[in-house]
């Protein structure tokens, strides 16, 4: 089939041990992204050494998000990563190109670039989160296969159309036997800023029943939050201050290391 193409990453165990977990969804735009900014985020303010895989090759938003955008160094043919205000080191594709670049890459140049990031030098770091790119194709498929997570977190909105790919993703964990450690539901109900009024835009639940169903953790639900976007789009997760948004992620970064 033409543009079809087999996708062979080359993965290497990993020299020392630590807890990669990846980051998938069914659907682009659930917040899979500001979700692992915001996790990682919250594990550096624990105390915990920790990185971020952008492996989002079509949208590496992470760079904007963890405010790291310099290009890595590279030594002995080993990127070095570069490390955010909040104290996360990051490798992204979107370090490497340039920005608003189209990454119109064929399979072999996207597990290239995915292998380099993957095997950086990073040093000592203790969990290491892999932003999946959305979907469960075969970059999703060969990347999970060969880095072999520790487990899986699966993020989607409340929406009937997010959980239905949610689900896709749940099978494609538990098909190459990495576990799912939870689910989590993003932009779950929205507080009116003027009237105080709360509403589900998304609908609302439908991440716990599917959890359920599943038989998969359901690990909480973040609201629609526009301080959260803003903050977000500023390269300053909010889980590294103090606050409501510190508090949740906290607890999210506990269920995640316990
Ligand atoms: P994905 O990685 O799943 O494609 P992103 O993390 O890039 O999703 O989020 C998509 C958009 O939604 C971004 O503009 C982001 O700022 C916004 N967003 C994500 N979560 C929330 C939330 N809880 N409240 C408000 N905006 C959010």
């Amino acid at each position: 089939l033409d543009g079809v193409e087999a996708v062979e990453i080359a993965i290497s165990a990993p020299k020392v041990h630590r807890k990669l977990v990846a980051i998938g969804s069914g659907k682009g735009g659930v917040g899979k992204s500001t979700m692992t900014a915001n996790l990682a985020a919250a594990l550096a303010k624990k105390g915990v050494k920790v990185g971020v895989i952008d492996a989002d090759i079509y949208g590496p938003s992470q760079p904007t998000l963890l405010n790291a955008h310099a290009k890595p160094e590279a030594r002995d043919k080993q990127l070095i990563p570069v490390t955010s205000p909040s104290g996360v080191k990051l490798l992204s594709v979107g370090q490497l190109v340039e920005a608003g670049t189209a990454l119109a890459w064929r399979g072999p140049m996207a597990s290239g670039a995915l292998n380099q990031l993957v095997e950086g030098d990073w040093g000592d770091t203790e969990v290491l989160l892999v932003d999946l790119p959305p979907g469960t194709g075969d970059v999703q498929l060969s990347l999970v296969q060969k880095a072999k997570p520790a487990g899986a977190l699966v993020i989607s909105t409340p929406q009937d159309l997010s959980l239905i790919d949610a689900t896709r993703a749940i099978d494609l964990f538990e098909k190459v036997g990495v576990p799912v450690l939870g689910l989590v539901e993003n932009m779950a109900g929205y507080r009116c800023p003027h009237c105080g009024e709360e509403s589900d835009p998304f609908g609302s639940g439908g991440a716990q029943a599917s959890a359920k169903e599943l038989g998969v953790p359901f690990l909480g639900r973040l609201p629609l939050s526009a301080s959260l976007r803003e903050a977000s789009d500023a390269g300053r997760p909010p889980a590294s201050e103090d606050g409501p948004a510190g508090d949740a992620f906290a607890t999210l970064a506990d269920a995640l290391m316990s």
